[in-house]
């Protein structure tokens, strides 16, 4: 099986790069490879589905720009296809007089960003937008919207197969071999000759990196964020989106209160350390994969940095009440036994050997090899802007 481009990982950023390309080069024979029997089953089948506006991320990053540019083109994709989204906007508030200063550092990077119509608003507006919500100061921001990613994803999907493309399931890439003038990627049953990859392998693109000797400072920590839903009879307490005020120096966004695009209100996610890399729940342990993750230098110089905030974390996931404490700060009147248990997510968060958690995405090429090594949130806002930049840079190597 000869190729021009093989994609590892069926996610909406693997999905998105094989549709940009075929776009952009019909000709191209391009396959994409998931170990799964279906795509979105990870990352991008377990998230929120926010439609970020970018206005949390650094003016200039990768973040920055592909969000923004992402934001516009999902939107024209999804109204072209007819797949439903709602921009209903969302308030990020702040409850203390001491989270006042960096909530408007985020305002002050929401205007650098150039987002139109966010405004400071205060505890009055912050009542007549979400009335069930306490915040002494806020800030609302109309572009954000919600959708699904899975629908997103199998939109693509649908247009990779009808330009030709190929997209092969239940192979999982165990190996890859530079040739003389070729890459051979080895699958679990099967072989494919290629002119160029691209790793797309979310909470295993490290691993993928490693096979081809990529010198990459960079190891994947799972993070699974965990979430509750609010009862049917107390879903009238949100109205739409509620974040709090992020602490800067980590990259999620605080527990929050989601509306679904299918209807139902979520609260979360936490993020506590899982204990595998597809660790779903707690009890999932997967030791060579924890063990490794123990005895990496990075993990021990963060864990010794956040241990307070770390330990917070397990125990809020352990604690329903702890949980409930946190959501209170936002809206005061729900209670414990409004919230059910939900579903949860395993975020990929990539940090690098000095112990830093990797801020922005990565995406790095090595010879005739593109590794997206850091494609957290907001990349399923941004895929298709990263998809077009991937493929970009693909058809200049081919
Ligand atoms: C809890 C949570 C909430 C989030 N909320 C939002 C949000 O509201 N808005 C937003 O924009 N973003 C959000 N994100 C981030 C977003 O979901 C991710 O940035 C995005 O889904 C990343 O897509 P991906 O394709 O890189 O990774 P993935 O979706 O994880 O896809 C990687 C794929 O690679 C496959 N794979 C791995 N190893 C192999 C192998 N060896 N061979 C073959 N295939 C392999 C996997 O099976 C998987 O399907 C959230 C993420 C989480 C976890």
């Amino acid at each position: 099986m000869v190729y021009d481009v093989v994609v590892i990982g069926g996610g909406i950023v693997g999905l998105a790069t094989a549709m940009k390309l075929l776009e952009q080069q019909p000709a191209l024979k391009v396959v994409v490879l998931e170990k799964e029997s279906r795509i979105a089953q990870h990352q991008t089948g377990n998230n929120s589905g926010v439609i970020h506006s970018g206005v949390y991320y650094k003016p200039g990053s990768l973040k920055a720009k592909n969000c923004l540019e992402g934001y516009k083109m999902l939107l024209e994709f999804c109204k072209a296809e007819n797949i439903p989204f709602e921009i209903c906007g969302k308030i990020i508030v702040a409850v203390s007089e001491n989270e006042i200063g960096q909530l408007q550092n985020i305002y002050a990077r929401g205007v650098e960003n150039g987002l139109t119509g966010i405004k400071l608003i205060d505890k009055e507006e912050i009542k007549a937008i979400e009335p069930h919500c306490a915040g002494v100061k806020g800030i609302f921001v109309p572009q954000t919207g919600i959708i699904n990613y899975t629908e997103v994803s199998k939109r693509y999907f649908e247009k990779i197969i009808a330009a030709k493309g190929e997209i092969r399931l239940g192979e999982k890439v165990v190996d890859i071999q530079q040739q003389p003038s070729s890459i051979k990627v080895i699958t679990a049953t099967n072989e494919f000759e290629t002119r160029l990859v691209v790793n797309c392998a979310g909470l295993y693109s490290d691993k993928i990196a490693a096979l081809t000797n990529a010198n990459i400072n960079i190891k994947i920590i799972p993070f699974r964020g965990e979430y509750y839903v609010l009862k049917k009879t107390k879903e009238h307490l949100v109205k739409n989106l509620i974040y709090p005020v992020p602490d800067p120096a980590f990259p999620f966004l605080g527990v929050h209160f989601t509306r679904f695009i299918e209807g139902g209100v979520e609260a979360g996610p936490n993020a506590v350390l899982a204990y595998a890399r597809e660790g779903y729940t707690k009890s999932k342990i997967n030791l060579p994969e924890l063990f490794e993750t123990l005895t990496f230098s990075g993990f021990i110089k963060v864990a010794k940095k956040y241990w307070k905030t770390g330990a917070a974390e397990i125990y809020r996931s352990y604690s329903k009440a702890a949980f409930t404490t946190a959501l209170q700060r936002l809206i005061p009147e729900v209670q414990k036994n409004d919230l059910m248990p939900g579903e949860a997510g395993v975020r990929a968060s990539a940090i690098d050997a000095e112990g830093n958690m990797v801020d922005d995405f990565v995406i790095e090429q090595q010879q005739n090899i593109i590794h997206v090594l850091n494609s957290p949130s907001p990349a399923a806002t941004a895929s298709l802007s990263i998809g077009k930049h991937i493929s970009e840079m693909a058809i200049k190597m081919l």
